[in-house]
Parts: structure tokens; C-alpha cells; sequence
């Protein structure tokens, strides 16, 4: 990696929306196998550094390292292909596969293999799928969805569609898996089974970047914090610092 020891490295990155300075000069990395958490208040630049790094948005200026590749200026399919995951506030979950098979095909969203050709079970992708179904009920199991594994995955509750989506990107195996809000909508058992599998991520090595809204998830799951404030990052360390540090109180919590 271009820092010793980062998986990802965010250098002077810029974004504007009209005159709306977004980011102004963010810097931020991310160390393999831990969870990197962006907190703030709303406006404060989260989504738009989650949406850059992803691919989604160009930027103005300033640099996104994974690995010994630069990402800033690829679109956000190549950014997969690279072996990013992306969740989304929304779940996006294909129609018309069952639970199961949403999970069989998470794998192949950040690689080359359509995720069409999967479901169609070409003879070629035959046997992969077969090997993959044990992997995928292992991982509804450990987020409670394994009695559902045959319906509709688009008729599960907004809640169950969370922990599904996130299933489908932790089968993918990325190298860097970014989550957006994935505890909003969820009940607090929901939480729980959710913060499980994010530590069980981290425990096989995968390194994690989220923005939450929980502050006492982000005090439970992250390693390390960077606090964003109108574009900036105004503090940055582990839970036990942001926690007490004067200037998240009154900026982020407002105490
Ligand atoms: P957060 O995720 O911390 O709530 P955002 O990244 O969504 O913050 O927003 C940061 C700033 O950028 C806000 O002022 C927001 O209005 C603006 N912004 C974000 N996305 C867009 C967009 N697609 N078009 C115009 N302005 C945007």
C-alpha cells in the first residue's frame, strides 16, 4: 500500500456540489480487518466520501488509494471490479429471487460474472452455485434469515432486506466493504444480529468503512472514528477518544 500498513487512503479530497463545498480537503485512511466509522451532522459530507470512494461521484481533486491502485478516476463498476461492496440506504435487491439465491449471487457482484448468468445457472456457473449455498445459509443463519431462505427476497420487511443486503455483500468477499446506515430501520434485536456479523467480518480479516447514525453502535463496532463537520474531518481517533472529545460533543452531539 502506498501508507504502510492502510488498505485505503484518502488524500486532499475535494468536492463541490454548485458552490457547495461538499468535502474541502478530506484525509482519511483505513486499516485492513478493522472498521473504520464516518459520523457528523447531517450535511456534514458522509454519504458524498462514501459515494466518491465508491465510485459514484468524480471528484474535484485528491486522491483515493486501495492498495497499490488509484480509484478517483474510475467509474463506480470498475471501483467493484476492484472489489469494493457497497450497501445502500435502500436496499437494492433484485426482483423475483428467492432469499437464497440473492445470497448465492451477492458473490458475483463485484466481479467480471453477471449476476444474470448465476441465477440462470449456466452449466458453467452450475456447480459454483452449488458450492456457494452452503457458505450462503451459513451467512443467513448468522443474520437470523435462514427460515426464509426460499421466499421472496423482495417481500421481506424493510428490516429483514437490510440484513439480507448486507449478507449478499459480505458473501462477495470484498476487499473493502462500505455501509451505509445499515441499522436505520432495523428493530434492536435486528441491531444486535447485525453488529454480529460486521465483528465477524472484521474477525476473517475484512475491513470495513460505515457511516452510522447509532452513536453507541459506532462506539461498539468501530476501531477507529473520523468525525466529518461541514465538509472536514474535525476529529479522528478510537471510541474511547471521540467519546470525550469536547469538540464532538458540541458539534456532533451537541452537548
Ligand atoms: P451527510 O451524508 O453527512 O448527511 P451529504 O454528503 O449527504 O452529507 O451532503 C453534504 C453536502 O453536499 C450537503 O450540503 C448536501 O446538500 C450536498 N450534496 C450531497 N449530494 C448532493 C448532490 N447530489 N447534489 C447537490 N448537493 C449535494
Amino acid at each position: 500500500g502506498r501508507i504502510d500498513g492502510q488498505l485505503l487512503v484518502v488524500d486532499g479530497l475535494e468536492k463541490a456540489f454548485g458552490g457547495n463545498k461538499a468535502l474541502n480537503g478530506v484525509n482519511l485512511t483505513a486499516r485492513p480487518g478493522e472498521v473504520t466509522a464516518l459520523i457528523g451532522p447531517n450535511g456534514s459530507g458522509k454519504t458524498t466520501l462514501m459515494n466518491m470512494i465508491g465510485g459514484f461521484y468524480r471528484s474535484d481533486a485528491g486522491v483515493i488509494a486501495l492498495g497499490d491502485g488509484e480509484l478517483q478516476t474510475l467509474t463506480s463498476d470498475a471501483v467493484a471490479r476492484r472489489g469494493v461492496a457497497r450497501t445502500f440506504q435502500t436496499p437494492n435487491i433484485p426482483e423475483d429471487i428467492t432469499v437464497l439465491e440473492s445470497v448465492q449471487t451477492g458473490r458475483y457482484s463485484t466481479d467480471r460474472v453477471s449476476m444474470v448468468s448465476a441465477i440462470l445457472r449456466l452449466p458453467k456457473y452450475r456447480r459454483v452455485v452449488r458450492d456457494d449455498r452452503a457458505e450462503a445459509m451459513r451467512v443467513l443463519d448468522l443474520v437470523g434469515l435462514a427460515d426464509q431462505a426460499n421466499e421472496k427476497a423482495s417481500d421481506l420487511p424493510l428490516g429483514n432486506r437490510r440484513l439480507l443486503e448486507l449478507a449478499r455483500a459480505v458473501v462477495a468477499r470484498p476487499a473493502l466493504l462500505l455501509l451505509d446506515e445499515i441499522a436505520s430501520g432495523l428493530d434492536e434485536d435486528e441491531i444486535l444480529r447485525l453488529a454480529e456479523l460486521v465483528r465477524q467480518i472484521r474477525a476473517s480479516g475484512g475491513t470495513v468503512v460505515l457511516v452510522e447514525h447509532n452513536f453507541d453502535l459506532v462506539l461498539k463496532l468501530a476501531d477507529v472514528i473520523y468525525v466529518l463537520a461541514r465538509g472536514e474531518v474535525i476529529a479522528q481517533g478510537p471510541p474511547e477518544e471521540i467519546e470525550t472529545n469536547p469538540r464532538v460533543l458540541t458539534e456532533y452531539l451537541g452537548i
